[in-house]
């Protein structure tokens, strides 16, 4: 067969899909000018190619079917497409799915979007895989035509799957290193070392389609030998939810990674709690070079209403610290909207997001992802019907506290105050000498003050 693998390439604004929002993607559009140079950057730094994908490809491969991918294009000739769905650009996904029929293609949709909203993709569809793609599609590719939802179990050998293919969906990119940046642009790529999340947040869509798996350590070892073996050294992202969840793990694979000479460099997502000083100092000698975690909100007792369990702001602020000491970049999440968020706690959380110090912060407004428990819980308070807004970045339902304006308001003034200091471009610059740290602050102070100044004037404007 020759088989089309689609992950179609956003429209509007910065997307990102695949393994973001476990699937449903977000789009940041941007509606400041800060949001503007953030979209920018991340475009030219974020944009990873799918590692289902690169799984699917394996398998089709293996069964020595002919593979390519498409951003968009369309394929003349091809037997079977199987299109990466998303919430945030289903539009696209689905009018891309529609023209391979008119060609004759057969096509099928995987992703949580297509599994949980089955409705907005079923028209332009052959199939839908329901799950994680793999089990339906070794199916697939043995000769089982595939149709209306496709039962696909969780495989819970992980160790079992041939290692992602990317020639088909990639070829080979050019890549290079931009100074102090932690990810190069072009060439890094996504491992999976585990799946899900054993945590218990009701807002994540991360841990609603399975449940947690780990693969060996003698097993990404392999794939990280294999890649280097391939491409040469190169930035991996572990795209895990929870990437240091078993510290032994992490240990033995940092091990491994050096006793074998791997030159990779690499960064993964984690909770703090998950992190030590020493373990912290092993993952950088083994390549860690950037890291990226969620802190949501800084009063426990709205992290505790959604299932999170709030970590220490000590632990925090010392896990942070050492990390600027070994120079690795830190990505800090917030969500702002929270049921107990109020206009003073969110600019409380944006005030611990300054100090905390992170190189970078991600702000986003509350989303309730069809799926989770909190979609459950909120679904009454639901006012957008458009899914492709469910994006991370829009109001989607009516909180008791601030109004859609209000949240957005606050949203901008998030990122302002974060990326409009002197001192982000001493973080970002890794400039620790006490002297400039300590004019930096001041620097802060002042345009601190200005920011409220213009905030105020912003306020009155939208109550006026
Ligand atoms: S720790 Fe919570 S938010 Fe993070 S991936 Fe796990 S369940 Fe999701």
């Amino acid at each position: 067969m020759r088989i089309v693998l689609a992950d179609i390439k956003g429209g509007d604004g910065f997307i990102s899909k695949d393994t973001v929002a476990g699937g449903y993607g977000s789009r940041l559009r941007p509606f400041s000018k800060v949001t503007g140079v953030v979209a920018s950057l991340k475009s030219r730094f974020h944009d990873l190619p799918s590692v289902h994908l690169a799984y699917v490809a394996a398998l089709a491969e293996r069964a020595g079917h002919e593979v390519m991918g498409s951003r968009g294009e369309l394929v003349d000739r091809a037997d079977v497409a199987l299109v990466l769905s998303s919430l945030v650009d289903f539009r696209r996904e689905t009018a891309w799915a529609r023209a391979m029929r008119e060609r004759g293609t057969k096509v099928g949709f995987i992703g949580l979007a297509s599994q949980k909203l089955p409705h907005l993709f079923e028209a332009d569809a052959d199939f839908i895989v329901d799950g994680e793609p793999e089990a339906a599609i070794m199916r697939l590719v043995a000769g089982e035509p595939l149709t209306g939802m496709a039962a696909s179990p969780q495989i819970d050998d992980l160790d079992s799957l041939p290692f992602p293919q990317w020639q088909p969906l990639i070829g080979a990119r050019r890549r290079f290193r931009v100074p102090f940046a932690g990810r190069p642009v072009g060439g890094a790529l996504p491992v999976l070392a585990s799946r899900s999340c054993p945590e218990f947040c009701t807002y994540c869509p991360h841990r609603i389609q399975t449940k947690y798996r780990a693969r060996s350590v003698r097993n990404i070892l392999e794939e990280l030998t294999y890649l280097e073996d391939t491409r040469g050294p190169i930035h991996v992202v572990f795209r895990d939810p929870l990437f240091s969840q078993e510290r032994d793990r992490v240990l033995e694979l940092c091990d491994g990674i050096r006793s074998r000479g791997l030159h990779h460099t690499f960064e993964c997502e984690t909770r703090l709690d998950r992190l030590d000083d020493e373990l912290l100092t092993i993952m950088h000698r083994a390549g860690l070079r950037a890291m990226s975690f969620g802190v949501e909100s800084q009063a426990p007792t709205t992290l505790k209403k959604v299932g999170r369990r709030p970590i220490p702001e000590a632990h925090q602020r010392a896990i942070l610290a050492r990390c600027r000491e070994l120079g690795i970049v830190t990505a800090a999440f917030y969500v702002l909207g929270f049921g107990e968020d109020t206009w003073d706690s969110i600019n409380a959380t944006i005030d611990y997001s300054i100090e905390l110090g992170s190189t970078v912060a991600q702000y986003k407004i509350l989303t309730p992802y069809p799926g989770t428990p909190l979609f459950k819980r909120m679904e009454t308070t639901l006012t957008e019907t458009d899914w492709e807004k469910y994006d991370g970045f829009t109001p989607t339902f009516t909180h008791e506290r601030l109004t859609h304006d209000e949240l957005r308001l606050l949203l901008g003034s998030a990122y302002t105050r974060f990326y409009m200091r002197p001192s982000f471009l001493a973080n970002y610059l890794r400039v620790s000498a006490p002297a400039v740290r300590s004019v930096v602050q001041k620097l802060d102070a002042r345009v601190e003050r200005r920011h409220a100044r213009r905030e105020c004037v912003r306020v009155a404007g939208s109550t006026a």
